[in-house]
């Protein structure tokens, strides 16, 4: 049916949504909002709301569901993490005064990456909305990337070569690009770890230069724009325009608190890609993917959103200047020194609400009155703070120390304006103190007194009629009157005027009681009025000092982060570690953060690592299933990340050449639920690394081609740990865990290559994992002697040990020996004896042992284990 035949509301609501296709249009309808047609369905059941139908049984009806403006937040915040876009359509003039239809605009569009802390959007992370805008030719891009509820705003720029990276610390909830790279591999590459990541493919025009300069000369100043060459940055330009159009564009309001834009130099940074976040477990458990049992988790002991959020920042992309690092950890240092400033300090951060982003909400015109209330309260402790903090002589510290702005003036406004507590509602009144204005004041002592003469209205009258079951009330809709029962009407004096029949009463009003009906209820409003103008002024007053806000909430979360790691160093025993511009890593008792904190089996074992770029450079490490191999190469990166973001680490002693990467390839499970083939994800990850690395990177892989055969796997793990380990080709610090133990002898034909193993101790009873890591190969997987110890029969033992051994000669021996076994050719007879060859394999261990790096207790629990295997 055409437009034409809807009522005038329903006409203004479908051009609406015209102009919002990609919407969820909601249409305030008194205190309602309406959503109808396939909107309603959809919404209907994402939410779990109920379905009407408008005009049932005719042909013209309207699915229809809603819910009252002040559920609204919670709503659309379900709406928006399910990654929809929700434009709020609000009544834009009072309907009571309306000529014809409501006057009806869409005031704001939420989506998933602009969201503020005003849509009951919970969480304390950043919410980081990107626009990327490579070169036609893809070699080189611009991109940008801000947070709407904080006011941080980057700049990025690429070349081909660190495309992938240049987004790396960053989660994003939403992107735009151009239509024109839909299909690309970049796009595939960046999004393949963000899937929860929402993008909008724009056209063209969005991103032209020009316009983009122009609309960023608003927000920046003639410097600025200068400093951060934007017309020498075309491509960024670009993305940042487009991405301050489309905010401007969906939000509507003034957007000053994004005047800080900055470089991102993914170069300044020590890349950590997606995957190696991920497997690191940096932020959440790979397989269950919660927050509890992180690195994060371990460290977060900030008081307040700001700290959390800048501690987030600073693991997802630590530094590389070693400088920079030192300044950081001179301030944990001192931080972790000075226990009475720091307890004090975490007790004044607690007082501090989110002012990052209630500035953010300031600026937007969306804070409420208890948000300025929240506001006001954060600053009380600005000055203790900033006391505080003047004790100290770190430079990261004096420097923020300098730059926090107590903000005295606006705390010295809030006082005088703001009531102790604030109600929720703009509109009710109640907000501003007595005293604060006058033109307020006296509206109010109007009402208060007009209330009181209405109050004693009721003797006065009883007392005139005689009546006394006479009664003075309030209704919305009939305001004041003067009630009378049935019974006693005749007795209504002369001037009393008829205003409603009830069954049992009648209700009246007078003259003078009109007029002070008139006095109240318009004062009432104009009070109401008046509070709101202020409250707005205030708004403003506040909106144009964001800057300063910013500031000091920047210098907040500064301390509260110094003084997390701090506090974490001192419960969980960390050293400072020595960060340095040069290729080594020396980390004596070096533990794993986590796992040293959950694993209730055992006491942790620490170890050491020793790694340069010359003859430790790529260090094998194997040992059988379960001994320890994943946790100590991890056990590395994390260090080398902690110490690199600033923090002290988990070890007796660290030196940390930093690294410019980290990489990683370790399991694949969680890919597998993609669907996407464990050998697959393997290699695309392997190929990642050998195209991106440097020799200043650290290269962790676990078990690299062990999702194909053995004899392929074996040949990719063998080819790649050439390559990388090659100074001409990569030559990056590498930790190669695996337990094709074959792998070993590339230390004979390769200068770097050291191999490393996770001590066992055998008994004949069982295995006992030692987990200390001792130079030197193996040349067993125990793999059979665990199949001995499952109860595998003697004969089945005994056969897989004459296959095993036939296998590796075959492998191995350019003599050319059958690779398939065959019976009994391989094992000279007698030394399988009852244990399947032990005197050999005793033999073999001694021959590998390696006396001069035992401690004499390893020596003695050595011969202890093979006296006891050999007498068995
Ligand atoms: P692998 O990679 O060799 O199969 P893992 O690194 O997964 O072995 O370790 C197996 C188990 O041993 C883990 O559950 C871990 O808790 C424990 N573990 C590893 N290293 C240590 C250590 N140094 N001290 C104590 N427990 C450890």
């Amino acid at each position: 049916m055409g437009t034409e035949e809807y009522t005038p509301a329903m006409r203004q609501y479908l051009d609406i949504k015209e102009r919002h296709k990609d919407c969820i249009v909601l249409f305030r309808m008194g205190d309602f909002y309406e959503i109808f047609f396939d909107d309603a369905h959809l919404a209907a059941r994402e939410l779990s709301i109920t379905l009407t139908t408008r005009n049932k049984n005719k042909q013209d009806s309207i699915a229809l569901c809603g819910f009252p403006y002040h559920a609204a937040s919670g709503y659309i915040a379900r709406l928006v993490n399910r990654g929809y876009k929700v434009a709020v359509c609000e009544q834009m003039e009072d309907p009571k005064l309306a000529k014809g239809v409501v006057k009806r605009e869409v005031v704001r569009i939420i989506t998933p990456g602009l969201i503020t802390s005003a849509d009951g959007i919970i969480t304390v992370e950043n919410v980081f909305i990107g626009a990327l805008y490579p070169s036609l030719d893809g070699g080189q891009g611009g991109g940008s990337f801000l947070d709407l509820s904080t006011g941080e705003f980057y700049l990025l720029r690429w070349s081909h070569k660190e495309d992938r990276e240049s987004l790396g610390g960053i989660e994003l909830r939403e992107l735009i690009v151009p239509e024109r790279i839909r299909d690309s591999a970049l796009l595939k590459v960046l999004l393949a770890d963000r899937e929860s990541c929402q993008v909008n493919y724009c056209p063209e025009d969005l991103f032209a230069s020009e316009e983009a300069l122009a609309l960023l000369s608003g927000y920046l100043t003639n410097e600025e724009m200068i400093d951060l060459n934007l017309p020498g940055n075309p491509l960024s330009a670009a993305a940042a325009g487009a991405l301050l159009r489309y905010v401007e564009n969906t939000q509507k309001t003034s957007l000053a608190h994004l005047r800080k834009l900055k470089w991102h130099d993914a170069s300044d940074y020590l890349v950590i890609d997606d995957t190696a976040r991920r497997n690191l477990e940096l932020f959440s458990t790979a397989i269950d993917n919660r927050t509890e049992g992180s690195l994060f988790h371990l460290l977060d002991e900030t008081a307040t959103s700001m700290g959390k959020r800048k501690l987030r920042w600073w693991l997802a992309n630590p530094l590389k200047n070693p400088s920079r690092i030192r300044r950081r950890l001179t301030a944990v240092a001192e931080m972790k020194k000075n226990h009475l400033a720091r307890g004090k300090l975490g007790r004044l951060l607690k007082e501090v609400h989110d002012l990052e982003r209630l500035g953010g909400r300031i600026v937007m015109n969306l804070a409420t009155a208890r948000d300025l209330a929240a506001f006001r309260d954060s600053l009380k402790p600005l000055g203790e703070i900033k006391e505080l903090v003047s004790g100290f002589n770190s430079p990261l510290i004096r420097a923020a120390g300098n730059s926090l702005d107590v903000l005295a003036d606006l705390t010295l406004v809030l006082d005088q304006a703001l009531v102790d507590s604030p109600p929720s509602s703009l509109r009710e009144g109640g907000i501003i103190r007595k005293g604060y204005d006058a033109a307020l004041d006296e509206l109010t002592d109007l009402v208060k007194n007009g209330r009181k003469w209405i109050a004693s209205l009721e003797e006065k009258e009883r007392l005139r009629t005689g009546i006394n079951s006479l009664k003075v009330g309030f209704n919305n809709i009939f305001g004041y009157y003067l009630e009378i029962g049935k019974a006693h009407t005749g007795q209504a004096p002369d001037d009393y005027i008829r205003k409603q029949t009830l069954v049992n009463a009648e209700r009246y009003t007078n003259q003078e009681l009109k007029e002070y009906e008139y006095t109240v209820l318009n004062a009432k409003e104009r009070a109401r009025e008046r509070e709101y103008e202020l409250f707005a002024g205030i708004r403003n007053i506040l909106g144009g000092q964001i800057e300063r806000i910013q500031k000091t909430a920047s210098s907040l979360a500064i301390f509260d982060v110094v003084a997390a790691l701090a506090q974490v160093a001192e419960k969980y025993n960390y050293t400072e570690p020595q960060v340095t511009g040069d290729g080594l890593l020396l980390i004596t008792e070096g533990r794993h953060p986590v796992v040293e904190q959950y694993s209730q089996a055992q006491e942790f074992v620490p170890n050491d690592t020793f790694m340069d770029l010359e003859g430790n450079r790529f260090l094998v490490i194997t040992g059988p299933n379960m001994s320890g191999k994943s946790t100590y190469i991890r056990q590395v990166a994390l260090i080398s990340i902690m110490a690199q973001m600033g923090s002290f680490v988990p070890a007796k002693e660290a030196v940390i050449g930093a690294a410019d990467r980290i990489f990683t390839r370790i399991g694949a499970a969680d890919s597998l639920a993609r669907g996407q083939s464990t050998f697959m994800v393997e290699m695309i990850e392997v190929a990642n690394i050998i195209k991106n690395a440097t020799d200043r990177s650290l290269i962790i892989l676990d078990e690299v081609g062990r999702g194909t055969s053995t004899f392929d796997g074996m040949a990719i793990a063998w080819a790649v740990a050439e390559h990388l380990n090659d100074k001409a080709k990569i030559g990056a610090r590498t930790l190669f865990a695996t337990h094709y133990h074959q792998l070993t002898e590339l230390a004979l034909t390769n200068e770097g290559v050291k191999n490393y193993n996770i001590a066992v101790g055998e008994s004949p009873e069982t295995i006992i994992f030692l987990r200390k890591i001792v130079p030197g190969g193996t040349n067993r997987s125990y793999g059979i002697h665990v199949g001995r110890l499952a109860g595998l029969p003697e004969s089945v033992v005994v056969r897989a040990r004459e296959i095993l051994m036939n296998l590796e000669k075959g492998e191995f021996d350019a003599s050319g020996m059958p690779r398939l076994a065959q019976h009994g050719q391989a094992i000279p007879q007698g030394q399988l004896g009852l244990f399947g060859g032990e005197e050999g394999l005793v033999a073999d261990e001694i021959r590998e042992s390696d006396p001069i790096n035992m401690t004499p207790l390893e020596a003695l629990n050595k011969i202890n284990i093979w006296k006891k295997r050999l007498s068995t």
